[in-house]
């Protein structure tokens, strides 16, 4: 059942989200229980591997270039530091690394050829690989999903009606498409959105109903709580009391039982008794790790702790679909061959006695 029939109006889930909490709760853990292990909980890490000097203007997002905030920019990490990171998460107990890229679109350049091999390096970690780099169009679909990229995330942030609240220099529609592109491509879909933005309980319901509205929902649904950043136009928001992720997150595990809902950004202002009672309510993963992209996030040990004492398990890397395979890179295979190549012709000049003609710039 990837959606529930009992609550496909607004009206119906508005009227769920609403119902008293310890009854919401009760009904969201009754529907955890038949599709999933209660006791399971994904641990994820977020890595940006790409900071800052974004061009979009997503109000909440201290990487945007626009707002003046204290998040410096960082160009692309290189392929072996994300090694290194996808391995020290793994040792902490991720088994998913979703690597963030502050990016309005995938652009077709040597940046997204090193993101490429970082997918197919991460792959053959044996952890689920996630990719959020922006807009994305089929062919740069197909070329993450031939690399091994279990994942795409892209949010849709919140409803159709209260989106041009937040954003401006993107459409809703322009979401949409990314994400169908990800599933045309045969990768698993992650979105979901940001509750705490200024918007009404209709506009959360809004944005599960635009999830609800898809021929196929999304296969894992992040729930984060707005972190209000010093610098961006959300920065006075209030911070929303826990019982209201505990709401979003049990009202999202009853709308689509089957999908992963994910306790996202945020969980720093809840404590272990608001944390469990989401857990209690779906939710089936963590971000792990001191950071969440450019946000403050618990440490690993605080988490480990938190496992311990609820009795929570650490959930291995694709139970919920197959591993995929990590394929040649058509376009990366060239580069080398042309390198290999080059590199050949210079060994045999060099053979032959020529030395490379030194050039000087005066
Ligand atoms: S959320 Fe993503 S697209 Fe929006 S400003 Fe931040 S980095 Fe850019």
């Amino acid at each position: 059942m990837k959606v529930n029939p009992a609550y496909s109006t607004k009206e119906a889930l508005i009227a769920l989200y609403n119902k008293p909490l310890l009854e919401l709760v009760f009904e969201a853990a009754t529907i955890h229980r038949q599709f999933h292990n209660p006791r399971e909980v994904q641990m994820s890490s977020l890595l940006s591997i790409k900071t800052g000097g974004c061009a979009e203007d997503c109000g909440y997002c201290p990487q945007a270039a626009r707002y003046h905030t204290d998040v410096e920019a960082h160009k692309l990490m290189t392929v072996d530091s994300v090694i290194e990171q996808a391995k020290n998460a793994k040792a902490n107990g991720s088994s998913r690394l979703c690597m963030g890229a502050a990016w309005r679109e995938v652009r077709d350049n040597k940046d997204f050829d090193n993101v490429i091999e970082m997918v197919q390096a991460v792959n053959n970690l044996d952890m689920e690989v996630c990719c959020t780099l922006g807009m994305m169009n089929e062919n740069q679909a197909k070329r993450l999903k031939n690399a091994g990229l279990f994942a795409y995330n892209h949010n849709l942030d919140t409803s159709p009606e209260f989106y041009g609240d937040v954003i401006s220099t993107r459409e809703y529609e322009d979401r949409l498409n990314t994400i169908d592109n990800a599933r045309k491509a045969g990768i698993t879909v992650c979105s979901g959105g940001i509750i705490g933005m200024g918007e009404a309980v209709e506009d959360r319901m809004g944005m599960l109903m635009s999830y609800m509205q898809m021929e196929t929902p999304p296969n894992s649904i992040p729930i984060n709580a707005l972190v209000a950043v010093e610098g961006t136009p959300l920065e006075n928001q209030k911070p929303i009391e826990q019982w209201e992720m505990i709401r979003m997150v049990a009202t999202t595990r009853i709308a689509f039982p089957e999908a992963v809902v994910r306790l996202s950004a945020g969980r720093t202002k809840m404590n272990m008794e608001g944390q469990a009672l989401c857990f209690m309510a779906g939710a089936g993963s963590i971000f792990a790790g001191d950071k969440l992209l450019t946000t403050p996030n618990p440490e690993f040990n605080e988490d480990k702790e938190m496992f311990e004492i609820l009795g929570l398990i650490p959930k291995a890397a694709f139970t919920e679909g197959e591993k995929p395979e990590t394929l040649p890179d058509p376009i990366i295979e060239a580069r080398k061959a042309k390198e290999a190549a080059r590199a050949q012709q210079l060994e045999d000049a060099k053979a032959k006695g020529f030395e490379p003609r030194k050039v000087t710039v005066s």
